[in-house]
């Protein structure tokens, strides 16, 4: 079958492999120029790591992992000064063993080569609408291209362009769950060097994690959700600048001027997407576009190789007639009980990152003490 991916991250990539090395025609189109690189380590966990196992990547996975993978200690909280007042232990973030965690970007690369030459690959382009028949998707694309496929694949994230012309707007599916996350390339080591250290005040939280080879600033805060253009770095400064404006404690001023100078930065709303089906015909949504359980879940890199997994495994090879409305039945009703159950941890962990209250800071703090970690 010709299949048209749209997005080519952790989900778009995955479903490529999958679908490629079953011998489909596969097209991915990224809106970036190129891979995007930003964002900090992920984890790859559970089901993830024997599905990296089987796409042939996760002795590389391993190998790349970053150099404080597995430590004891999930990040130090400190007061205003800097001064150590609290400790988040790894276990009280991470819930099974053997977890990898790799830079987002490796990751990405790994995925990538591992495609080879066995996909089409287009960048700086985006499907502007889709348009089903009894035997095919007419697509066209914001370049002026029209192109037709056997099916289509959104796995473009949270903002996905592919569920917004399928399924309805945004707004319909997508919980923004009252934060709004930035992270930010600093200098190698930038004084913490292989540690993790975390300051709030409330409704706000700053970070700073050394991973060895990269340093990463975070700039995290509670707020209602906003209108901007998300594709606008100009704009997505602006309101972390905004945000911060008020804030001079620890090393805030620091972090805010790596912002002022990015070239490229991760920001969005830590938001889930919950959606009553995930494909339309010959339509099919993989990853956040059609399950985000946000930032804070630590499973979204998992469940998107997952989804694309199942996805691969129920549509077959390409030598074999395939029924794709019951291979698309069937990768929702098993990829479901994973996706819902990384999806309720999530505001738990957002009230332990970013506390909105000075009580609620102090109770996470005396829940954490330094001696039990
Ligand atoms: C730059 C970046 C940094 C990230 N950093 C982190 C992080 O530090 N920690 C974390 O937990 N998660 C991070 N994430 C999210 C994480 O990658 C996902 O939660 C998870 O891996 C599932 O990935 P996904 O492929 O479904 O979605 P995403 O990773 O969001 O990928 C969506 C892809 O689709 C592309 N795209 C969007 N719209 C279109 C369009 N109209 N046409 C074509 N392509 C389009 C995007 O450019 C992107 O490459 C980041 C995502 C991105 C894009």
């Amino acid at each position: 079958m010709t299949v048209l991916v749209s997005g080519a991250s952790i989900a778009g990539l995955s479903v490529a492999h999958q679908l490629a090395a079953r011998g489909h025609e596969v097209t991915v189109v990224e809106r970036a120029p190129a891979l995007r690189r930003a964002g900090s380590p992920i984890d790859v966990r559970g089901e993830a790591l024997r599905v990296a196992a089987e796409m042939g990547i996760l002795r590389r996975v391993h190998e790349e992992r970053v150099v404080n993978s597995g430590r004891t200690l999930f990040t130090t909280f400190v007061d205003a000064t800097g001064s150590p007042v609290a400790a988040l232990p790894n276990a009280e973030a991470s819930d099974s063993d053997g977890d990898i965690e790799i830079a987002r970007d490796r990751l990405v690369d790994i995925l990538h080569e591992a495609i080879g030459d066995r996909a089409e690959f287009v960048y700086g382009d985006s499907v502007t609408s889709v348009r089903q028949s009894r035997d095919g998707v007419e697509v066209a694309f914001a370049s002026g291209a029209g192109r037709r496929f056997d099916l289509v694949i959104g796995a473009d994230g949270i903002h996905s362009t592919v569920r917004r012309a399928v399924f309805g707007p945004e707004h319909e599916f997508r919980r923004h769950l009252g934060v709004y996350f930035s992270i930010v390339d600093l200098p190698t080591g930038s004084g913490v060097y292989g540690e993790s250290l975390t300051y709030n005040s409330p409704g706000k939280m700053a970070g700073i994690s050394d991973f060895g080879t990269r340093t990463l600033g975070f700039l995290a805060f509670r707020s209602p959700e906003v209108a901007y253009d998300h594709h606008s770095l100009d704009e997505q400064k602006r309101l972390i600048q905004d945000a911060f404006a008020a804030e001079n404690g620890w090393r805030v001023g620091e972090l805010l001027d790596a912002v002022r100078e990015a070239s490229d930065l991760y920001f969005d709303s830590v938001s889930q997407v919950h959606m009553p089906s995930w494909s339309s015909d010959r339509v099919v949504l993989v990853g956040d576009a059609a399950h985000a359980a946000a930032l804070f879940s630590g499973r979204g890199t998992s469940l998107a190789m997952l989804g694309a997994s199942l996805l691969g495994e129920e549509l077959g090879a390409a030598n074999r007639p395939a029924d794709h409305a019951a291979a698309f039945t069937a990768y929702e009703r098993r990829l479901r009980p994973h996706v819902e159950r990384a999806q309720a941890g999530v505001p738990e962990a957002r009230d332990l990152l970013v506390p909105s209250t000075a009580a609620e800071l102090a109770a996470r703090n005396s829940r954490f003490p330094l001696l039990a970690a």
